[in-house]
Parts: structure tokens; C-alpha cells; sequence
């Protein structure tokens, strides 16, 4: 999947010096897994791959290097492209020291989903296409085995980039659009029962928050001592309160790319609580984060025409 091209890039950009590194995905050390890699040299562009695990959303790998002079190629599928907006709206990383590589993104598959289908699993029996993949013979639609943010994914294209390679793509035919039924369609007794079974699995760990591009806050509210906003003992209070807490911080500026979600140990579908967040600011603002770096984000300014029935 355009591999050759992504490492002709990287490395003509190394070698002419337009960047100081690229970030990109190299295989994990597990299968079905790709890393994200920092490469510096022309000569270790041969390590990147692209494929249907590159999943980890590279832009949170830009913020280390905020406070620098480097200048950074990033390998960018619609939601990094569309996290690295957001973070030059912020003023977090400027946009004459990122180079992105867009690539349009075949959707990424989720381990867990082929191994409860198939069975136990080796890589190396598998072939992916575009939109399906051969097994024991038999071909597969990818579709029933992405990861529950790709198959709702609306922007697999990137939004902005200084170059794209490979062909824009279109939306998953049967792209799902009903993700958020399930705690739309509960009444509140249903919903707060979902939400106490699920966060009291969490062990607050934090991967969720490492994970997101957009949680970048030098110091985490979860992790202030003054004041202390919650303990370190994951309660089912305190883990509502810093799950609701984080949601609230990232209105108007999740990119729905289900880091979060995928980072999580205990299988929590923490993506579903921001995602919510953006749909209400989608209806009451007409506003998805990462879309242009135009238009200002609905909480960062005040209109006196602003709805303001939904807070009330
Ligand atoms: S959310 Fe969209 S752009 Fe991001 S990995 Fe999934 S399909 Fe690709
Ligand atoms: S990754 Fe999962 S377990 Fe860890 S804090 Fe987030 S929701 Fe809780
Ligand atoms: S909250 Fe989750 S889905 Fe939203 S940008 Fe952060 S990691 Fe991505």
C-alpha cells in the first residue's frame, strides 16, 4: 500500500534537508501491529511500513518537540491530519515546521475483532487488499473487522497536508452512522448503569489521556495537588469525574480518531463520552475540530447568537 512512495519521500526529504525527521509507523514487535518510529537518517526510511495497523495517531508525537526548531515530516491518515490541525490552531506546533504526508486511509483493523471471528491467527497467513484480505482461501471484507472508529469513520481523507500519496478515497458504503444509539436511545437510568459498569473497570491508568493528541496540558487536572481535583484511587466517583473532566477539555477539538478508545487495557469505550460532546457541538455549532484553519473553535468565542438552550 504505497509503501515504496512513502519511503522515496521520506527519504528525499531527509536528504535534501527539508526536514529534520520523519515520523511514520514501523512494524510492532507483535503482529498486526504497526509503531510509531522517528527517523532521522535516509538510510532507516527502509524500516516504515503502511498497512491496516498503522493505527496510533502520530500527531501526539509532534508534541514533544513543540518547544524546538526542528522541522518534522509526519505521515498523516485523516484524523492525525486532522489532529495536527488543530494543534497549529492552538498554537502548539507552527505550520512552517511540520511537513505532513497525507495518506488517504484504507481503515484500520482491530486485532481483537479478527481473532474473535477467526480463531487463533498468524500473520503470515494473511494478504490484504484495499477493502479485503484472503484467508484460508476464502476473500473477506475488511468492513466487520475495523475498529469501531474506523467503520464510523467520515474523514478518511486528510484535510490538509503539503503532499498526498495515494488515490483520496471514498466513505465505507456502509459506514455506520448509528454509533452513538446506544446511550442516545437509554433512558437516563439505562445510561447511568452503562457508564458505572464501564468506569468502574477503569483503573486509571491514564493511557487514554497519554494516547489523545489533543490532551496535552503540561500538567493534567488528574494530576494536580493543588488543588487535587481527584485521588489517585480509581473510585467509580473519582473516574467519573476525570472522564467527564477530560471530555469537557476537549469540546470542539476531538478529532474522533479512537486513540483513546484503543489505548485502553480494560476494553472501556471511553471514545463513545467525547464523541458525544462532538456531536452536540456538530448539532448546536455546525463545528468538527480539524476541518479548516479558518474557523475558530465554537468555546474559544462568543456570539450573543449562540444557542445556549443545551446548558441550561
Ligand atoms: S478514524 Fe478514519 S482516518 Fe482515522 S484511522 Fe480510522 S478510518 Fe483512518
Ligand atoms: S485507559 Fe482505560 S483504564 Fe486507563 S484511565 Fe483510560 S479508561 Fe481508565
Ligand atoms: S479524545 Fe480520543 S478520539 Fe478524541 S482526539 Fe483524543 S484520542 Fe482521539
Amino acid at each position: 500500500m504505497f509503501e515504496k512512495e512513502i519511503r522515496r519521500k521520506s527519504e528525499e526529504l531527509l536528504e535534501t534537508k527539508t526536514v529534520d525527521m520523519v515520523i511514520g509507523y514501523t512494524s510492532g514487535s507483535l503482529p498486526f501491529q504497526a509503531r510509531p518510529v522517528l527517523i532521522s537518517s535516509p538510510e532507516d526510511t527502509e524500516q516504515l511500513v503502511w498497512n491496516h495497523f498503522s493505527s496510533p495517531n502520530l500527531a501526539r508525537y509532534l508534541l514533544p518537540y513543540r518547544d524546538s526548531s526542528k522541522k518534522i515530516a509526519l505521515l498523516a491518515k485523516g484524523c492525525d491530519a486532522r489532529a495536527v490541525m488543530v494543534l497549529i490552531q492552538e498554537k502548539q506546533f507552527p505550520r512552517e515546521r511540520v511537513h505532513i504526508i497525507g495518506l488517504p486511509c484504507p481503515g484500520m483493523i482491530s486485532k481483537t475483532k479478527l481473532e474473535k471471528e477467526l480463531g487463533e491467527i498468524k500473520e503470515e497467513d494473511f494478504s490484504f487488499e484495499k477493502d479485503t484480505f484472503l484467508w484460508q482461501g476464502k476473500k473477506w471484507e475488511i468492513f466487520p473487522f475495523l475498529e469501531d472508529t474506523c467503520s464510523r469513520c467520515r474523514y478518511p481523507n486528510p484535510p490538509l497536508y503539503d503532499e498526498l500519496i495515494g488515490e483520496k478515497r471514498e466513505l465505507w458504503g456502509s459506514s455506520s452512522t448509528d454509533y452513538l444509539e446506544k446511550i442516545n436511545g437509554q433512558s437516563e437510568e439505562e445510561r447511568w448503569q452503562f457508564w458505572e459498569e464501564e468506569l468502574s473497570r477503569c483503573i486509571r491508568c491514564y493511557a487514554c489521556r497519554n494516547a489523545c493528541p489533543l490532551c496535552y496540558c503540561k500538567e493534567c487536572f488528574a494530576e494536580s495537588d493543588l488543588p487535587r481535583w481527584v485521588s489517585g484511587v480509581p473510585t467509580l466517583s473519582d473516574n467519573l469525574f476525570f472522564h467527564l473532566g477530560r471530555s469537557m477539555h476537549l469540546a470542539g477539538r476531538c478529532v474522533e480518531c479512537g486513540a483513546c478508545e484503543r489505548a485502553c487495557p480494560e476494553e472501556i469505550k471511553i471514545g463513545l463520552l467525547p464523541l458525544k460532546v462532538e456531536m452536540i457541538i456538530k448539532d448546536n455549532f455546525s463545528f468538527e475540530a480539524g476541518l479548516s484553519l479558518e474557523e475558530d473553535a465554537p468555546l474559544l468565542t462568543y456570539r450573543e447568537t449562540d444557542p445556549g438552550e443545551f446548558i441550561k
